[in-house]
């Protein structure tokens, strides 16, 4: 049901009762409590307490009973004055904590009162630990794994975080007064806006209750995914990704042009998870005057940042346009709000986003988006409707969903995976074939997802005797994205998790090994045994594939095997079709020279992060949506799917065109 004038007034908790509402809420609980401010932000109501131990414990039995009258969530802060420095933070942690827990670092966040803890054994943190911490340093404690590896792409988050703390302790204020607007249904905009300072969406075009989407990418297609959800209150988008199959601005970058409209109207950028493809247009929204939020799973940040640093490299290296520039990315950093899966949070005075698992790769979310209680959607993103070796099925339970939009990568038919034993196998016997002959394999993999996929199937088949042994050499972004895998092992699916906390790191392991520098890199290729070799990017498009692919593919003993989706016009799509006998390319003093494609070429699809046709029509299925609109594929592949939903599950479905809008309701 839409918000209505007769509903409690306390449910409409607007800007200029922020002072109300902290007297609502003072009123409400002990004094004991100390609390010394309240105030909105973010998505929440922020509680500023002297006294952490009796606000962490006894004072969340008030908080329930008054988070469901006032229908807003709350989140505990300390007040600042209670605050250690961060050294000292560091030592009183390193007492508190049992003795064979050891600290690898300590991030103190001054816009939170939150402080990440880098440890060995991150299960050692229980809810009583997390009190005792906060009482003796006065910092709210979060664990993360320690990962074998410094990443470089946490530690630029936590830069970028620490300069900018003011600024976003600001910016969460000015969010918070945002999102806890008043409704413009209920009220007319110009009573509302008695207070200038208080920014609010202009141009609102929609009425009453339509809900529409506008579609700027993605659809068709595989590559820039953008949708915009339009409501009578807000404007969120889903995903800002680029193709990067394609050249041109125009099909390259989703088709924000045609939106025509004003950045400072977008309420939020939700982000379903760290691919290119849906997050790559990003950092250029803010290059552009986005300082909105941006919300996504805590993985997904340090993934994103990674996957964005290294395309502003790649460009500076290479001399190629980039849409955005390294601080359009710090920008995006400063701005990005992480919430966990299935913890519902809102993002608009009429929208509750809440992120679930995917099992497409490390934090990737479908997006429920229920909007004023009267329209549910549910956004896939990429998933995977099936458990991998490194992840856990996607979620596929939710009480109501009015519209469904679900990729269709795969979604022909006859696009059935095979069961995985198969796929290892066959997996297995080929590269075993190319070592028998003296060649060398190359797997060019996406850093992040299938590269942890294929180095956990590859470790397990090696040491079980299925796969001959042989180095395996790793180079590209690889290790930089396995140390995020593990600082976020909990993450990971229940297996991988369970023996992370045995203490085995699944991405380490004595058949591997990191090539970094070109020295190295030629002492691969000119040892004359066998290897397989593992290398950045997926699609052969920029990165250390390409290197290895110059010097192999002329010969015939040797192998490229492929393990992930080929966009259209990427090189690996032009290789893998068979389309190209040689290609001309750039060696390393910078002289053009043909390389001719002499090397074998296999696809093994079994070990995509994306569901295959039949865990498609399962997925929606069980989802039983009133409507369903496929996006994320080849234009047949998408219609199949539209097509195969209507004839067998009865359920109204179909494929928009980018550049259209689509009436949900
Ligand atoms: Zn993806």
């Amino acid at each position: 049901m839409a918000k209505t004038a007769q509903e409690p007034s306390v449910t409409k908790v607007t800007a200029e009762s922020e002072d109300a509402v902290a007297k609502i809420i003072l009123q409400s609980i002990p004094a004991e409590a100390k609390i010394t401010a309240v105030r909105f932000e973010g998505p929440n109501i922020a509680l500023y307490s002297k006294n952490p131990k009796f606000a962490l414990t006894e004072l969340t039995y008030y908080l329930g009973s008054l988070s469901k009258t006032l229908k807003k969530r709350f989140i505990i802060r300390t007040d600042p004055s209670v605050r250690m420095p961060e050294e000292s933070t560091r030592q009183a942690v390193v007492k508190l904590l049992p003795k064979d827990v050891q600290v690898s670092a300590v991030f103190c966040d001054d816009a939170t009162g939150e402080v990440v803890l880098e440890v060995n054994k991150p299960e050692a943190a229980d809810p009583n630990m997390i009190v005792q911490i906060a009482q003796s340093t006065g910092w709210i404690a979060h664990t993360r794994r320690s990962p074998h590896i410094p990443s470089s792409s946490i530690s630029t988050i936590h830069s970028t975080l620490k300069s900018s703390a003011k600024e976003r302790t600001e910016f969460l204020s000015m969010l918070g007064r945002r999102i806890f607007r008043d409704s413009l249904v209920v009220r007319d905009v110009s009573e509302t806006s008695k207070d200038p300072s208080i920014p609010r969406p202009p141009g609102l075009s929609t009425s009453k209750e339509e809900v529409m989407l506008f579609c700027l990418g993605g659809v068709k297609q595989v590559g820039r995914s953008c949708f915009v959800v339009v409501t009578p209150e807000s404007k969120v988008m889903l995903d800002c990704g680029i193709n990067p199959g394609e050249m041109s601005g125009l099909d390259a970058y989703p088709r924000l042009d045609w939106f025509n409209f004003d950045l400072d109207e977008l309420d939020a950028v939700v982000l379903s998870h760290a691919h290119i493809d849906h997050q790559g247009f990003l950092p250029a929204l803010f290059k552009f005057g986005y300082r909105g939020p941006v919300y996504c799973t805590e993985p997904t940040l340090p993934l994103t940042t990674l996957l964005q640093m290294d395309s502003v490299k790649i460009a500076n290296a290479n001399g190629t346009y980039l849409p955005y520039e390294g601080r359009d990315v710090h920008e995006a950093i400063k701005h990005t709000i992480t919430i966990p899966y299935g913890k519902p949070t809102d993002i608009s005075p009429d929208i509750t986003i809440t992120l679930n698992n995917a099992g497409h790769i490390m934090g990737s979310a479908t997006v429920h988006l229920n909007i004023s209680g009267a329209h549910n959607i549910l956004y896939s993103g990429d998933y995977k409707y099936a458990r991998t070796q490194l992840l856990d099925s996607a979620v596929a339970t939710y009480p109501r969903v009015e519209t469904l939009i679900t990729e269709s990568t795969y979604g022909n038919s006859s696009d059935i995976m095979p069961d995985q034993s198969y796929v290892y196998q066959t997996f297995s016997e080929s590269i075993n074939r190319t070592l028998k002959d003296g060649g060398k394999v190359l797997i060019p993999v996406p850093a992040v997802g299938r590269a942890q996929e294929i180095m956990l199937v590859m470790a397990k088949e090696m040491s079980e005797g299925r796969l001959t042994e042989s180095p395996i050499y790793i180079e590209g972004m690889i290790s930089e994205a396995s140390a995020i895998h593990m600082s976020y092992a909990h993450y990971l699916g229940q297996d991988v998790r369970r023996s992370v906390q045995q203490g085995i790191n699944p991405f380490q392991s004595e058949y591997f090994t990191v090539i970094s520098g070109y020295g190295k890199r030629d002492e691969v290729l000119n040892d004359p045994n066998p290897a397989i070799i593992m290398a950045t990017s997926g699609m052969l498009e920029g990165g250390p594939s390409v290197e290895y692919f110059k010097e192999l593919a002329p010969e015939p003993k040797n192998k490229i095997i492929f393990v992930s989706y080929q966009i259209n016009g990427t090189l690996g799509r032009r290789v893998l079709d068979g389309n190209v006998s040689e290609v001309s390319m750039m060696d390393k003093s910078g002289k053009v020279k043909v390389v001719p494609i002499r090397c074998q070429t296999q696809k093994i699809d079994g070990f995509s992060g994306h569901s295959d046709f039949n865990q498609i029509m399962n997925f929606v299925a069980k989802i039983k949506p009133k409507r369903v609109l496929v996006n994320h594929g080849e234009r047949t592949k998408s219609e199949n799917v539209a097509s195969s939903i209507y004839s067998r599950l009865k359920i109204r479905s179909g494929v928009p065109d980018n550049r259209e809008i689509v009436r949900l309701r």
